[in-house]
């Protein structure tokens, strides 16, 4: 990591300059895999969300009228720094958040994808016009970016997911401050200098680094219109319920429980490596992640070996070295509760078949678990109920594919779901009648794509408009519906005449 760019203790990123927070709290920032300090972030203050808003609010009026191809242009800028950067930055995520580099490297394609998605802001902005829906008179519909917007951020994708944010703010003409996670608060600060060297005007990028004063501050902010949150579901529901007391747009993307259902025709040993896959990879801190596999119970002994076997061959350890699969999860106190949940598995007589407790005994610095599997669990265990967010399955037994589905929806999230099948009428049935918002058919990690929504259900979102593709442009922009006629005096055309339909 460079050291000397992302500065020990942080610094926030205000109007296009470092500035030290007002604060005198700070936490540590450590690597997971080692437990190494790798910096300080200071727990802002509400005055230093103030001057971070006042900021964006002084760039907007410029911003906001410089036209959308010259915004596009900066962005398309960006996303060459991005390509040019995208080791370097892959380096960091897995340096703060512990997820392997390929892994990494991964989430930095899919934060470029996003920036490619918001160069495309001229077409994305053209708004819908009618003309002569009267005699004479034309209508068309043009959107306005909404002003100083926020995102606030979780740690499992540091890069990525506030790229889901501000490349379509920015580019619909919105300026935006950015509270990162205090957990990984690195990639923001690289980021920014990025966005810097391609030549954004100063103020309309901010990061304020921090914890729950930051957001409040935001939350309660009245000059900024917009929130955009991604995080688990208790905060996701005080967020929305905050923002919207305040009077702001907001969406609020939370936690998941995604259930895998496995059917007797599915490709068993496939349907495992692609669970094991989507269960352990990123230490199974991803929203999309295989946290419950409902199994139809013929085939369910046969699978849970295969389980075992994939997840048994995953090589655990530091990120940053060559053929690890599975590294730390993000702090000591998170494994600790995953340990408590173990726990809680065991004594409401789930079977423990692979105890990931074990893999980590000869790891004693970073924060690490090896794949955990429960068997014979049910929908009412909490360790099934709750999101562990950890290298954690649980899977359960069902007589059918109905019993599957019942199963499935007594879960209060919607985030993921997937099904194994080569029965096109189970895939069908199953991408009609569940519960979720991102369904797989034979995939892992059913995580869509930049260019559509990301659309949770039930408790794993709340808000209207999802993030990402179109919902995003419309999340960051408002309407304005025009009715215009013009009148020539003296004019005959045909366009002043009417022939009424009755
Ligand atoms: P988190 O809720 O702890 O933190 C998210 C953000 O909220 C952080 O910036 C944090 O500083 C802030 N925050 C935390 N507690 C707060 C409080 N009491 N008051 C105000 N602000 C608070 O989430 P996390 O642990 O960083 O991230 C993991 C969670 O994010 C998981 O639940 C995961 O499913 C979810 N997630 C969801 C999606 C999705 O698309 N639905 C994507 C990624 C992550």
């Amino acid at each position: 990591m460079n050291t000397v760019t992302v500065g020990n203790p942080l610094k926030n990123y205000i109007g296009g300059q470092w500035v030290e927070s007002q604060t005198t709290r700070y936490e540590d920032v450590p690597n997971p895999a080692t437990g190494e300090l790798l910096s300080r972030v200071p727990l802002s203050t509400k005055e230093d969300v103030d001057q971070a808003v006042q900021a964006a609010k002084a760039a907007f009026p410029l911003w906001s009228a410089t036209p959308v191809v010259d915004r596009a242009r900066i962005m398309f800028r960006f996303q060459s720094l991005l390509l040019q950067h995208q080791d370097e930055l892959a380096h960091m995520i897995t340096l703060e958040n512990g997820k392997n580099l390929p892994e990494a490297q991964a989430e930095m394609l899919r934060s470029i994808e996003m920036v490619e998605f918001a160069c495309g802001m001229p077409t994305l902005l053209m708004g819908e016009n009618l003309p002569n829906i009267a005699g004479s008179i034309d209508s068309q519909t043009i959107r306005f970016p909404l002003g100083v917007v926020a995102g606030i951020t979780p740690f499992n994708f540091p890069a990525m997911v506030p790229m889901w944010m501000f490349p379509i703010a920015i580019a619909a003409g919105n300026t935006f401050v950015l509270k990162p996670s205090e957990r990984t608060p690195l990639s923001s600060i690289r980021i920014a200098e990025l966005l810097k060297e391609a030549g954004l005007p100063d103020g309309v990028f901010n990061v304020v680094n921090g914890a729950h004063d930051v957001v409040n501050g935001l939350l309660e902010h009245p000059d900024v219109k917009a929130i955009s949150f991604v995080g688990s579901q208790p905060v996701a529901e005080y967020v929305y319920k905050t923002a919207a007391a305040n009077g702001k747009r907001v969406q609020a993307l939370a936690g998941a429980k995604n259930h895998h259902l496995v059917m007797s025709d599915a490709d068993l040993r496939r349907a495992a490596k692609t669970i094991t896959s989507s269960a352990f990879g990123c230490a199974g801190e991803r929203c999309m992640a295989a946290s419950a596999v409902v199994a139809v119970e013929e085939i369910a002994d046969e699978l849970v070996q295969y389980l075992i076997e994939e997840s048994s061959a995953l090589a655990m350890g530091n990120g940053l070295e060559e053929g690890i699969d599975l590294g730390p999860v993000i702090r000591d106190s998170h494994l600790a509760k995953v340990h408590d949940y173990i726990d809680k598995g065991v004594a409401a007589g789930a079977s423990l078949v692979r105890d990931g407790r074990e893999d980590a005994k000869n790891k004693p610095n970073g924060y690490f678990l090896g794949p955990t599997i429960f068997d014979k669990a049910d929908a009412e265990m909490v360790i099934v109920r709750d999101e562990i967010f950890a290298p954690v399955l649980s899977v359960m037994r069902v007589k059918d594919f109905e019993d599957g589905l019942d199963t499935i929806s007594k879960s209060r999230f919607g985030n993921g779901a997937v099904i194994y099948t080569n029965n096109g009428k189970w895939g069908r049935e199953f991408v009609q009648r569940v519960e979720a918002g991102m369904v797989g058919v034979n995939v892992g990690v059913p995580a869509p794509m930049g260019f559509f929504a990301f659309s949770g259900w039930k408790e794993s979102f709340y808000g209207d408009l999802h993030a990402n593709g179109k919902d995003g442009v419309l999340f960051f922009t408002k309407k304005k519906t025009v009715t215009s006629r013009w009148f020539d005096d003296g004019d005959t055309s045909i366009g002043s005449q009417r022939i009424f339909v009755k």
